[in-house]
C-alpha cells in the first residue's frame, strides 16, 4: 500500500494544468473581496473597528513583546522567554507566526481601504523580517538565534514550517494587495530553499510538519504567482502525510527518543496516523485538522483529486454530525486542545478554540467551490455569527481562545494571550470577510452570505454586479438588484439557509416555485438577466427552540434558542435569579424585540420563564419533592454579543419543562 501511495506522489507532471470540475460538478470561485463592498449595520461597524482598532493593537502587542524585534540580526532573547516545556518546546517558537498573521491581516485592509501609514508601516516590518533571512533562503527566528543547532529537527513538535506557512500567507496577501514584490520574493526564496530540503527524492527529508498550515499557504503562493513548484510541493507535504515508515518515528529515532514517548501519545493529535486519503474520523487539535482539510479541498480543486474530495465530504459529515457545539464551536477538549469522542460535547468546558472555529469557515468555503451545497454555507454562517463572533470584545480590542457555550461568571476576554494564534487570526478573517459572500463559475453567480453592499462578479466573460439590501442577520428581507454589463443569460443561486422553514422567492414581483427550483439548498434563477432586475427574498425568522441529539448527554432536558443564523444566551447581568435555576415552559412564547442602543444593536428575545425559589428549603440539602416555581422574566442576547457588560455567568442550554 505504501509503495503505491508514494509512487503516485511523485507523478505530479500526469496532472491536468487547470482545475477540471470534480466529478463533473461546476467549480465556484470566490468573488475576491477587493470586488465586494460590505455597507450595512452589522459588519461595516465591526469591520471599521478591525482596521481602527484590532490591527493596531495586535502590532502594539507584537511590538511590546518583543516579537518584531526577534527577526533583527542582534535579538538577544533572555531566559525567560527560551525556557522550555514539556513539549520540549516554548511558544517563542511560533512568535514569526503571529507577525504573519498581522502582516496578512493589515494587507488585506490595504486592499480595501488604503492607508499610508499603515503602507508605511507594513513596509518598515518587512524590512525587518528580510533581515531574518539567510543566504540560503531560511526564515526563522528561533532557530536563527536560539536553536540553530536544530534546524528541521523536529518538525513534529517544533512549527517550524507553520511558521514559514504563515509567512507565505503574508507574503502572498502583501503581494495581491499591494502589488509589491517585497516580502513575496524573501518567502519565494525561502519556498525554494525548503523544496531542496523536503521531497521524495532520495537525497531530501520526506518530512512534512506537525502543525499543518504551509499546505494551504503553497496553494495561495501558486495562485498569485502562477508558479506551479508551489503548488506540486503542497500536494507532496499532503500526500506525504502519515505514510509509513513513518517520519515522526524517524526523526524522533535520530534525536535519540523512543518515539513510543511522544508526549501527545498518538499521532491522531496531528492527523498523521494514517495516510490523509484514509482518515475517516475527525480527530486530534481541532484547528490542525480544520488547516489541513482546507489544504486538502484545495488540492482537490487544482488537481481534480476526487479522493482527496470524497475524504473531505467524509469528514465534514463527521464533524458536523457529531462532533460540532451548536454555535459552530469545534474542538471539545483543552487536553489536546481537540477533539474526543461522538458527542461528547460539555458546555461549560467546551474549548472551541477561536482559530479551530475560523479554520472551520477556511474549509467551508473550500468546499463551497467544490459544490455549491449550503451544508457547507449553513456552517460557515453559523461560525462566523456565533462561535467566530463571540471571540472579539465590541471595542475590538480583547478576546477569547476559548469560546465555551456556558460560564461561571471567570471567563474573560483577554487583550492578549501567551500563545496569541486568535486575535491576528480574527484580524485576517476579518479583513477578507468579503470573500465569503460571493461566488462565481462560468454559468452561474452566486450569493452564499446575505450582507448589505455590492459584489462585481465575473459570469461568462462579463462583470455582473449584484446589490445586496438587507438588515440581515436581523431580519431576513433581502432585495438583490441584478446588473450585468450586456443583458445575458445565466443562474442566479441564493442560498435558502436549512434554519429557514418558510422562504419565498421573487423575480422582478413574480414569486418563483421554490420547489421546482431548488438544488443543495440553493434555488437557481436561470433566465435572461438585464440591468435593473430585482430578486426579493423574504426568509421567515422566527424563534426557535433547539434540541440536541439525544446522545449529546449534556444538553438533554434542555433547549438553545436560534433566530435566523443566530443563536442567543442568557447572561446574569440580565437576570435577578441565578441563571441555573431558570426553567423555560414549553408554553412560554418568545418575543423578538429591537434594542438598537444595547451591545452595538440588537434583537433581544423576551419571555416570562418560570424560577425555581428556595425559600422553603432552609437549611435542608435533599428533599422528596421538587422545588417551588414563580414566574421569572427572561432577556436572551446574541450569544455573540455576550461578556461585554458586567461580568457574570451565561448559559445558551437553558433547562426546559413540558409544562
Ligand atoms: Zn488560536
Amino acid at each position: 500500500m505504501e509503495k503505491s501511495m508514494r509512487s503516485s506522489t511523485t507523478n505530479v507532471a500526469s496532472h491536468p494544468a487547470n482545475p477540471p470540475d470534480v466529478q463533473g460538478r461546476r467549480t465556484f470561485t470566490p468573488v475576491p473581496f477587493t470586488r465586494v463592498t460590505i455597507e450595512d449595520t452589522f459588519w461595516a461597524p465591526k469591520l471599521q473597528v478591525n482596521r481602527e482598532r484590532t490591527i493596531p493593537h495586535i502590532y502594539q502587542q507584537c511590538l511590546q513583546t518583543g516579537r518584531i524585534d526577534a527577526f533583527r540580526p542582534d535579538w538577544q532573547p533572555g531566559p525567560e522567554i527560551t525556557a522550555r516545556g514539556p513539549w520540549g518546546g516554548t511558544v517563542v517558537m511560533f512568535w514569526d507566526s503571529d507577525v504573519a498573521k498581522w502582516l496578512e491581516a493589515a494587507s488585506y485592509s490595504l486592499a480595501t481601504h488604503f492607508d499610508p501609514q499603515l503602507d508605511a508601516l507594513v513596509d518598515e516590518v518587512i524590512t525587518i523580517v528580510a533581515q531574518a533571512q539567510h543566504a540560503d533562503g531560511y526564515l526563522n527566528t528561533w532557530f536563527t538565534t536560539v536553536d540553530p543547532q536544530n534546524r528541521w529537527k523536529n518538525l513534529r513538535d517544533w512549527h517550524e514550517l507553520y511558521c514559514a506557512g504563515h509567512l507565505i500567507e503574508a507574503g502572498a496577501a502583501h503581494y495581491e494587495a499591494t502589488g509589491k514584490r517585497t516580502l513575496l520574493d524573501v518567502v519565494g526564496r525561502y519556498v525554494d530553499y525548503i523544496a531542496s530540503v523536503f521531497g521524495v527524492e532520495p537525497s531530501k527529508k520526506r518530512g512534512y510538519c506537525g502543525h499543518p498550515e504551509i499546505e494551504l499557504a503553497l496553494v495561495k503562493l501558486y495562485r498569485a504567482t502562477g508558479e506551479r513548484r508551489y503548488l506540486e510541493l503542497s500536494r507532496y507535504f499532503v500526500d506525504e502525510r502519515g505514510q509509513q515508515p513513518h517520519y515522526f518515528d524517524q526523526e524522533a529515532r535520530e534525536r535519540g527518543e523512543d518515539p513510543a514517548t511522544f508526549w501527545a501519545k498518538t499521532y491522531e493529535y496531528n492527523q498523521s496516523y494514517r495516510p490523509v486519503r484514509e482518515q475517516r474520523e475527525v480527530v486530534g487539535h481541532a484547528v490542525r485538522a480544520m488547516y489541513l482539510y482546507t489544504a486538502m479541498m484545495d488540492l482537490a480543486r487544482e488537481y481534480g483529486d476526487a479522493s482527496l474530495h470524497e475524504t473531505g465530504e467524509h469528514l465534514w459529515r463527521h464533524l458536523t454530525t457529531k462532533r460540532m457545539y451548536v454555535t459552530g464551536g469545534i474542538g471539545t477538549s483543552r487536553h489536546n486542545e481537540g477533539f474526543t469522542s461522538d458527542y461528547d460535547l460539555p458546555n461549560e468546558n467546551a474549548y472551541a478554540e477561536t482559530c479551530a472555529a475560523i479554520g472551520l469557515i477556511f474549509w467551508a468555503q473550500r468546499l463551497l467551490q467544490l459544490d455549491c451545497d449550503r451544508r457547507y454555507a449553513d456552517i460557515l454562517e453559523l461560525a462566523l455569527y456565533n462561535s467566530v463572533l463571540s471571540a472579539i470584545s465590541n471595542d475590538g480590542q480583547r478576546f477569547f481562545y476559548e469560546n465555551p457555550l456556558a460560564s461561571n461568571g471567570h471567563h474573560h476576554r483577554q487583550p492578549w494571550f501567551h500563545c496569541p494564534c486568535c486575535p491576528p487570526n480574527l484580524a485576517r478573517l476579518f479583513s477578507s470577510l468579503g470573500e465569503y459572500i460571493y461566488a462565481q463559475s462560468e454559468t452561474d453567480a452566486v450569493v452564499h452570505l446575505y450582507i448589505q453592499g455590492t459584489g462585481q462578479l465575473s459570469v461568462g466573460g462579463q462583470t455582473v454586479t449584484l446589490r445586496q439590501e438587507t438588515n440581515y442577520p436581523w431580519e431576513g428581507t433581502v432585495t438583490i438588484q441584478v446588473m450585468p454589463e450586456q443583458p445575458a443569460t445565466f443562474g442566479l443561486r441564493l442560498r435558502i439557509p436549512s434554519w429557514c422553514r418558510s422562504a419565498s422567492v421573487r423575480v422582478n414581483g413574480k414569486e418563483v416555485n421554490l420547489t421546482e427550483l431548488l438544488e443543495q439548498g440553493y434555488v437557481r434563477v436561470e433566465r435572461l438577466w438585464q440591468s435593473g432586475d430585482v430578486v426579493s427574498l423574504d426568509l421567515a425568522m422566527p424563534i426557535e427552540r433547539l434540541s440536541a441529539h439525544p446522545d449529546v448527554r449534556t444538553d438533554q432536558g434542555c433547549i438553545a434558542l436560534q433566530r435566523g443564523p443566530l443563536i442567543y444566551c442568557l447572561e446574569q447581568c440580565d437576570h435577578a435569579e441565578p441563571l441555573h435555576r431558570i426553567v423555560l415552559p414549553s408554553t412560554a412564547v418568545l418575543t423578538s424585540h429591537v434594542e438598537p442602543d444595547l451591545l452595538g444593536g440588537v434583537v433581544v428575545l423576551r419571555e416570562t420563564a418560570a424560577a425555581l425559589i428556595d425559600t422553603d428549603w432552609e437549611d435542608t440539602l435533599y428533599r422528596p419533592h421538587p422545588p417551588a416555581t414563580r414566574p421569572a422574566p427572561v432577556t436572551a442576547i446574541p450569544y455573540y454579543a455576550w461578556g461585554n457588560r458586567e461580568p457574570g455567568p451565561m448559559r445558551v442550554w437553558l433547562r426546559a419543562c413540558t409544562s
